[in-house]
């Protein structure tokens, strides 16, 4: 940030604040050569992206949705809160760092899938047949494909089995 009044670029933040309903940082600055002290009006770099839901509508990202569906699948497996909140602090950081402005809810639910698939197999497989209820089954299957192939290209050969064990108990618990 440059100095208004002589153009120097270092400057010290001496006092933040939220405004706009956190939408906005306002900072009141001190120029390191002229002493002189001006206010900036900065938009929050990464905010959450909307959520394209399935019908086409938008919606604003619901933070507590995503904490119920992950507190629902891990209802009374040895998952502490501490994880849980991880693991919303992860799904929000890469849907921040998507850069998109919408994101359809169907990546957010991926996103879901995976992580939960680190954290917990049994809510894993709670969360993916509860998301598959809700939706067309071909294309879930479609979406787990896409899942698994992605995957199945980033993990080396080690983890490969443990991924094909994963599905392989899932087709099972299909039939
Ligand atoms: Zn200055």
């Amino acid at each position: 940030m440059h100095c208004p009044f002589c153009g120097a670029d270092d400057t010290k933040v001496i006092d933040s604040r939220l405004v706009a309903d956190g939408g906005q940082v306002r900072r009141r600055r001190e120029c390191l050569s002229c002493k002189e002290r001006f206010t900036t009006f900065e938009l929050a770099e990464l905010l959450m992206p909307r959520v394209i839901k399935r019908d086409g509508s938008r919606e604003p990202f619901d933070e507590n949705k995503l904490r119920s569906g992950l507190q629902r699948a891990l209802e009374k497996r040895p998952v502490s809160v501490e994880e849980i909140e991880a693991a919303i602090t992860h799904i929000k950081h890469g849907l921040q760092t998507t850069g998109e402005r919408e994101v359809p809810s169907l990546l957010i639910g991926e996103r879901i899938m995976d992580k939960l698939r680190d954290m917990d197999e049994v809510a894993y497989v709670r969360f993916a047949s509860v998301y598959r209820s809700f939706q067309d089954i071909s294309e879930f299957r479609a979406e787990l494909d896409k899942l698994e192939d992605k995957n199945r290209d980033k993990l080396e050969s080690k983890s490969r089995d443990k991924i094909e064990d994963k599905s392989g108990n899932k087709a099972e618990s299909d039939r």
